[in-house]
């Protein structure tokens, strides 16, 4: 064997390895012989592609058919937090990494385990993608001067946040969230109004299997939160043989985040803590009385949960969470649809003036998986109204012309213009499902005609091209009241 044919050998050899990548229909078209239309389309149904590149762990395309959930929440939470008179804002998806650090807390899971760090070219600056809103819409607050506007300004938002946690069912590194922060005022009717928000949004999506669970956190007075801190101290040190490694250490510098350990014999020992309404300042413990007074005036269902401390460094005082009560059976069972809670010291921790603040925010993935399980129906609008066919060059032509009238008209039309023949035209209305088509030939663009065809009786009629008389006919066929979501 010569070197060049050894080369060769490698070569093929190289071509065999990379052979799946190549979709099945490209090969065939290497045969030279181009399949006919139809076949061409069921072997590219069926190719095998081995990717090259797959989308990052934990992160996930939305295609259609899921996309109608996405957006009726977004729809829904829009509108919802439109009536609460909230105004949408948008933040960078990047930031300095320092802005999460200082204000969700160096020793939070969030950031000590799951920011994702971003490297600008300079080298110069940290940027970790945001892993939450809050910071950002706190940053934006003070770097706009809104404190200067009348307080407390109520904003709300939506996009995807990004942690680098372990991926599995309503848990993903990227997720997307909608949320609401009122920053500016300490009343606990702002608190009330929030969660009033975050009730009416799940219940506008009609959801039922949920709670609100409630705690008060306290606040950074001697006699609150810190009191309380050295109780929790003294008891993880009791049991510190019971604590996992993460929580040993915690337990010394931030003994509340043993609250949100994920294992169980940590939550064992959490489950035993004294409870920090117990310890309450009295301004903290009247707040929190209010609050829940005022959430039985509005009917709003709550359980008070002593446990419940959320697993950010900036809360104050009142710390909620709503919780899906589907079956143990449903991964979701347990699991948090959304959460917030006051943050009274979080704008002047960034450097702005003392500002007491509240916001709330809801992950769209679990809130869909939640209305799934629910059985909630989501209509598909994704329906073509009308198919439109052509024959022959001059019917092509002048169907070009009739899609734009028809699209203007507000008909969502769909066509293959592409394809040459009526029956493959035909079989892709079918496939689209569409229950009208319109077929426009040589002899209908003579006459100035146009053909409509029942797909489902096969029946077909002859209507006139004109578009003043063709777009009444047409509304009359489809009982045309979906027309108005399209114009
Ligand atoms: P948090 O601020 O951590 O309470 O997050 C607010 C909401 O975002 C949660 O209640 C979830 O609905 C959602 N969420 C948080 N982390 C994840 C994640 N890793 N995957 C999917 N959804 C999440």
């Amino acid at each position: 064997m010569n070197k060049a044919s050894k080369e060769d050998l490698k070569k093929d050899k190289k071509i065999e390895e990379e052979k799946p990548i190549v979709p099945a229909h490209t090969e065939q078209r290497r045969g030279m012989q181009r399949p006919p239309e139809e076949e061409e389309e069921d072997i590219r149904a069926r190719a095998p592609i081995a990717l090259v590149v797959r989308s990052p762990r934990g992160m996930q395309d939305v295609l259609w058919d899921d996309m109608r959930y996405w957006d009726i929440v977004s729809d829904t939470f829009k509108q919802v937090a439109t009536s609460f008179n909230m105004k949408k804002v948008s933040v960078p998806v990047v930031e300095e990494a320092a802005l999460f650090e200082r204000s969700i807390g160096e020793t939070t899971d969030v950031v000590e385990k799951e920011m994702f760090f971003v490297k600008d070219r300079s080298g110069t600056t940290r940027l970790a993608l945001r892993p939450e809103f809050t910071a950002g819409v706190a940053r934006a607050y003070l770097e706009h001067g809104m404190s200067s506007k009348p307080q407390p300004v109520r904003m709300w938002y939506q996009g995807p946040v990004f942690r680098h946690d372990r991926p599995q069912a309503g848990r993903y590194r990227q997720l997307t969230q909608f949320g609401v922060e009122v920053i500016g005022e300490a009343h606990s009717i702002i608190d009330v109004q929030v969660i009033h928000l975050a009730y009416e949004a799940y219940k506008a999506l009609q959801l039922d299997a949920f709670r609100i669970d409630i705690n008060s956190v306290g606040c950074l007075n001697k006699t609150c939160r810190p009191a309380y801190i050295n109780s929790l101290k003294k008891h993880a040190q009791d049991n510190t043989r019971k604590l996992c490694v993460d929580c040993k250490r915690r337990s010394k510098v931030n003994p509340l985040r043993i609250f949100d350990c994920k294992e169980e014999k940590c939550q064992v020992v959490a489950n035993l803590a004294p409870k920090i309404t117990e310890h309450l300042c009295e301004q903290c413990k009247e707040h929190y009385q209010n609050v829940l007074r005022y959430l039985q005036d509005l009917g709003i269902p709550f359980r008070e949960n002593a446990r419940l401390v959320r697993g950010l460094d900036y809360y104050t005082r009142t710390a909620f969470e709503i919780i899906s009560t589907l079956p143990a059976t449903d991964p979701l069972s347990g699991l948090a649809l959304g959460g917030g809670g006051r943050y009274d010291d979080l704008i002047q921790l960034l450097g702005g003036p003392a500002t007491p603040a509240i916001g709330f925010s809801g992950g769209v993935e679990r809130t869909i998986m939640q209305m799934k399980a629910e059985g909630v129906e989501v209509k598909n609008n994704d329906m073509p109204d009308v198919f439109l066919a052509h024959l022959g060059d001059l019917g092509r032509r002048r169907a070009v012309k009739l899609l734009d009238d028809l699209r203007r008209s507000g008909f969502r039309v769909a066509e293959a213009f592409h394809k040459d023949g009526i029956k493959a035209q035909l079989r892709n209305a079918d496939r689209v499902k569409v229950q009208w088509t319109l077929i426009l030939g040589q002899k209908e663009a003579l006459d100035n005609t146009i053909i409509l065809r029942n797909m489902e009786s096969g029946m077909q009629e002859t209507l006139d091209l004109n578009l003043d008389s063709l777009v009444p006919a047409l509304k009359k066929r489809l009982h045309k009241e979906i027309l108005t979501s399209h114009t």
